[in-house]
């Protein structure tokens, strides 16, 4: 996303894109995407409303949306448990990719 914003604003500095996209957060515009051990990313909450999941193409690196949700999946948690969330992240090569 800095670098998309960088290309088309020369001269962004850093930190403006870092304050911009917190306030986009906090006003809930922008929702933060986040998979383990990757520097966050974030989409449009209108699209985030519509529970859907991602997957991420090992070769481009891309994360698109899944539509859908896997039945139950929230009853694979031990008894007792109550689940708040879930995330479900696919990994693998996408069609352009293959
Ligand atoms: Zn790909
Ligand atoms: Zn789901």
């Amino acid at each position: 996303m800095l670098e998309a914003a960088r290309e088309s604003v020369p001269g962004l500095g850093q930190a403006t894109v870092y304050r911009t996209i917190k306030a986009l957060v906090d006003d809930g515009a922008l929702h933060p995407v986040e998979l383990p051990g990757e520097p966050a990313r974030y989409e449009l909450t209108v699209a985030a409303a519509h529970h859907h999941h991602h997957f991420r193409c090992d070769r481009c690196q891309r994360v698109f949306d899944i539509e859908g949700c896997p039945k139950g999946i929230e009853q694979i948690a031990p008894a007792g448990f109550r689940v708040r969330d879930h995330e479900v992240i696919l990994y693998g090569v996408c069609a352009e990719c293959a």
